[in-house]
C-alpha cells in the first residue's frame, strides 16, 4: 500500500516554529539558510508519521525555562502534568534513581514526548526514571530509610555497586616524559586503541539532559575519580610524540558544552603546527542535537560553525557523534534544522548508540523479545539518517554499569534483532560495524551464532583492542541463551580467549607505570 503523501505549508511551518518558540533570530537563520525545505519535511512525515507530532503538536506547552533540574524539577513537571490530566504513578519509586543518580530534563524533550502515550514513548524512558530502573534489594533499603542521611549513606554504599568506571578505564589514563624529563600522567584522557584519544575536557563534565542509562555516570555525578583534563598544552604535548594518532576524541559528560576559546586553542595548533599534521579529525561527542538542538540555530553559535569550516577547510574532518537511539529524537524541526546547519559549515556528522531496552529494543506482552518492533525501531533511524546525511557509525551492547540489568536483553535476543536490522538495510546505511560491546581488551564485535560440529558458538571479533593485532582474529565462544555480557562467555573448547594472558600483562604493566606517576607526584598541574 502507497503511504499518502503530505504536505507541509509556509503557514504550517511558521505555526509550528511559533509553536516551539523559536526567537525570531532563529526563524531568520532557518529561513536565511533554507534549514527547513518544505520538500523535506513532507518527504519526512510522509514516510514516518508514526514518530513525528509534527503535524499535531502536544497540547501541554513547557516553556518557562530551559529545563528542569533534580527531585525539584521532576516534581514541578509532575504537578504541571497532573493538571493536564496526565498522572505520574509511583512517584516515591522514581524518586529512587533520582537519588541515585541525576535527573535533568529540557523543554525541547519534554515537548516532544507523546503525553497522550507516554507509557510507550522512547523518549520518556530515556529521559524519565522508571519504578523498577534501581535494583530492587537497593530500591527497598532506600524507600525505608527513616531520615535523609540514612538514606545519603545507603545511596553511597549503593552507589560502590554500579561499577562507575567499567572496563577498568581508570588504566587508559596515558603516561609521558615530558620535555623536562618528568613523567607526566594526563588526568583527563584515554588512550586505549592506537589511533584515537579520548579527551574528558574539564568543560565537559555536563550534559544537556540526563539519559537514565548513563554509562558515564562517575563523569555526570561529579565523583571524585572522574576524569576531567585542565591542560590543553599537556595534551599537545602527547599528541606530538604519538605520531599513530590520527583522531581526537573531545567527550565528557558532553562534548557540546566546549566554548569556541577552548575549542580553538585545541585546533589551531592542529592546523597549524606541522608537528600535528598526522592528525585527521577531531570529534565531539554530544547529544545537544537530541537534548538542545536550539542552541546551534543561533548566532551565539557562529563562532563554532566557523572553526569546524576552517578544520574542513584545512583538511581535518570536524566530525560531530551524536547518540540517536530512536527516529522519535529527529522528527521535529529543530533537530532537523540544527542537524542541516551543521552540514553547511562541513561538519561530517555521524551517530552511534548503545540499544537499549525500553528506548531502542522492546518486549511483547509476555516479556519476551519483540524482534520485528524493536528491528524496525533502528531500521526507521538509519533510513532517516540517510534521508538527512549522517552516518550511522555503530550500535552497542550495553555496558555492565549503572542500571544496566533494567536496559539489556541477552546476547541471544540481540543477535536476532540485529541480524533483522542488518540485512533490512542497504549496506549503505548500515552501521559501519557489527554489534560490539566494550571491555578490559577492547570492543569486542558480535558475528552471530553457528554450529561447529554439534555444538552451538558464537563467533566474535576485536573491533579496535588494547592491541590493535588482536583484531586479526575471528574467535568462538560456548552459544550462551541468557547472559547479556560477552565478559561471561566461557570460550569454546579451550581455557581462556587467545588474548587474556597478554591482556593480563598489559593491564599489569599500566598499573605500574600509573602507580609510578602518581608516586613521584608528577601529575600534571598545569593550567
Ligand atoms: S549524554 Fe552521555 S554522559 Fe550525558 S547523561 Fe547521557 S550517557 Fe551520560
Amino acid at each position: 500500500m502507497c503511504a499518502e503523501k503530505v504536505l507541509f505549508t509556509e503557514t504550517e511551518l511558521n505555526n509550528l516554529m511559533n509553536r516551539y518558540h523559536f526567537s525570531a533570530e532563529m526563524m531568520d537563520i532557518v529561513k536565511n539558510e533554507n534549514l527547513l525545505p518544505l520538500s523535506l519535511l513532507s518527504r519526512l512525515q510522509t514516510t514516518y508519521p508514526q514518530y513525528s507530532l509534527m503535524k499535531n503538536p502536544n497540547k501541554i506547552d513547557f516553556n518557562e525555562k530551559d529545563r528542569w533540574v533534580g527531585l525539584k524539577g521532576f516534581r514541578e513537571i509532575v504537578d504541571k502534568l497532573a493538571k493536564h490530566g496526565v498522572i505520574i504513578d509511583k512517584i516515591p519509586e522514581r524518586e529512587v534513581f533520582i537519588h541515585v543518580y541525576r535527573f535533568m530534563v529540557t523543554a525541547h524533550v519534554l515537548n516532544l514526548i507523546d503525553w497522550n502515550n507516554y507509557q510507550n514513548d522512547p523518549l520518556f524512558y530515556l529521559t524519565f526514571p522508571q519504578p523498577d530502573m534501581v535494583r530492587e534489594h537497593a530500591r527497598q533499603k532506600i524507600l525505608a530509610a527513616k531520615t535523609d542521611e540514612e538514606r545519603e549513606a545507603i545511596v553511597k554504599d549503593y552507589i560502590k555497586e554500579t561499577n562507575p568506571h567499567d572496563g577498568k578505564q581508570k588504566l587508559n589514563k596515558p603516561i609521558y616524559i615530558n620535555e623536562n624529563g618528568e613523567l607526566e600522567l594526563l588526568d583527563g584522557l584515554q588512550h586505549k586503541y592506537s589511533s584515537v584519544v579520548l579527551i574528558l575536557d574539564e568543560q565537559t563534565q555536563n550534559c544537556f539532559g540526563f539519559c537514565t542509562y548513563c554509562f558515564r555516570h562517575a563523569q555526570v555525578r561529579g565523583d571524585e575519580d572522574m576524569f576531567a583534563q585542565k591542560s590543553i598544552e599537556q595534551v599537545i604535548g602527547y599528541l606530538k610524540r604519538h605520531k599513530e594518532i590520527t583522531d581526537i576524541l573531545i567527550t565528557g559528560g558532553d562534548a557540546g558544552y566546549i566554548t569556541p576559546a577552548r575549542y580553538r586553542e585545541y585546533i589551531i595548533p592542529i592546523i597549524e603546527d606541522p608537528e600535528l599534521s598526522h592528525i585527521r579529525t577531531v570529534r565531539l561527542g554530544t547529544r545537544v542535537l537530541s537534548y538542545y538542538p536550539e542552541k546551534i540555530l543561533s548566532h551565539k553559535y557562529d563562532e563554532m560553525l566557523n572553526l569546524f569550516k576552517m578544520l574542513y577547510d584545512n583538511g581535518v574532518q570536524p566530525m560531530i557523534v551524536s547518540h540517536f537511539s530512536t527516529p522519535r529524537e529527529i522528527m521535529n524541526i529543530t533537530t532537523i534544522a540544527a542537524i542541516r546547519r551543521l552540514k553547511s559549515y562541513g561538519v561530517n556528522l555521524k551517530s552511534q548508540s548503545p540499544i537499549m531496552n525500553h528506548i531502542s529494543m522492546y518486549e511483547d506482552e509476555n516479556g519476551n523479545i519483540d524482534v520485528d518492533r524493536s528491528a524496525q525501531n533502528w531500521i526507521d533511524l538509519a533510513n532517516i539518517f540517510a534521508m538527512l546525511g549522517v552516518g550511522f557509525h555503530a550500535m552497542y551492547i550495553p555496558r555492565p554499569t549503572g542500571e544496566v540489568e533494567y536496559f539489556t536483553r541477552p546476547l541471544s535476543d540481540i543477535n536476532k534483532v540485529f541480524n533483522k536490522i542488518y540485512k533490512s538495510l542497504a549496506s549503505v546505511n548500515r552501521p559501519t560495524r557489527y554489534i560490539t560491546m566494550t571491555l578490559s581488551a577492547g570492543k569486542i564485535s558480535l558475528l552471530g551464532d553457528t554450529k561447529i560440529d554439534n555444538d552451538r558458538v558464537f563467533a566474535l571479533k576485536i573491533n579496535e583492542g588494547r592491541d590493535m593485532n588482536w583484531c586479526d582474529n575471528v574467535f568462538f565462544a560456548e552459544y550462551d541463551e541468557q547472559t547479556s555480557n560477552i565478559a561471561n562467555l566461557k570460550p569454546y573448547k579451550a581455557d581462556k580467549f587467545f588474548y587474556e594472558d597478554e591482556l593480563e600483562e598489559i593491564e599489569n604493566n599500566l598499573e605500574k607505570n600509573i602507580l609510578e606517576a602518581q608516586k613521584h607526584h608528577k601529575i600534571s598541574e598545569r593550567k
